[in-house]
């Protein structure tokens, strides 16, 4: 199983799910959601080859946490993976909206420094806004855009800009998700969880709790479970292979 947007570090025994991901053979992009946390949480998946871990800014943590981009700089030629970064528009974080796009886009010019990076990157109410983001800094690496929640227009804007999408089970809890997971081309699909931010009957998922997507894509896609868990590690293989 793949799960390539999980927060093992706010689990609250990151241990454990680290053997349990290990035991269990998944592959995990563990992201983490400040700069400052990103030493202690690679150091959790020390040794295991088919863990990853991402140096992020979350766009809710973006205005309070900017200065922390010089420490970002610091351990991003060390990894190949960035996330979680992106842009939030709900109306709460309205006051931080400059500033997340400042951040946003600092980030963005030191993945183009750097010779580009697979970056894992939130888009909610901000889709549109995003998009003109990666428009503007093309050589930043691959997006993932994990959770996408956005319009169908811009759906396939993301495509035509190259964009990857990281579907989780929460994304098929609604129609519209369900409808936008169809439109995406096969090719640009992995999955993810969002643990433990994302909880079912009031627990959180665990990283490879992604069962129901395998089997809502295989619906789609008119193939068997196999084939999808085949497709899909097809998937990872190429995206990583490509910037190794
Ligand atoms: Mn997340």
């Amino acid at each position: 199983m793949i799960d390539f947007h999980c927060h093992i570090d706010l689990y609250s025994d990151p241990a454990a799910v680290v053997a349990h991901c290990e035991q269990q053979g998944f592959y995990v992009l563990s992201v983490t959601t400040t700069p400052s946390a990103w030493r202690i949480t690679a150091s959790l998946a020390k040794g295991c080859a088919r863990i990853r871990t991402a140096i992020g800014l979350h766009p809710q943590l973006a205005a309070k946490r900017a200065s922390e981009l010089r420490l970002f700089d610091e351990v991003l030629p060390g990894t190949r993976y960035v996330g979680e970064i992106g842009l939030d528009g709900s109306p709460e974080l309205a006051d931080s909206w400059s500033k997340q796009m400042e951040v946003f886009a600092y980030i963005l010019r030191s993945c183009e420094r750097v010779g580009g990076r697979i970056m894992s990157i939130h888009s909610r109410r901000a889709s549109t806004e995003v998009l003109d983001h990666l428009e503007q800094h093309p050589a930043a690496g691959v997006p993932v855009l994990h959770w996408y929640s956005g319009s169908k227009k811009e759906l396939i804007r993301a495509v035509d800009l190259g964009c990857w999408f990281s579907i989780g089970p929460a994304m098929l809890w609604s129609r519209s998700g369900q409808i936008l997971v169809s439109m995406i081309p096969k090719e640009r699909v992995l999955t993810e969880t969002d643990g433990p931010f994302v909880q079912l009957n009031g627990l959180p998922l665990q990283p490879g709790d992604t069962g129901e997507v395998v089997s809502f894509l295989s619906t789609e896609w008119g193939t068997t479970g196999e084939a999808t868990i085949g497709m899909l590690s097809d998937n990872l293989t190429r995206l990583v292979t490509r910037w190794t």
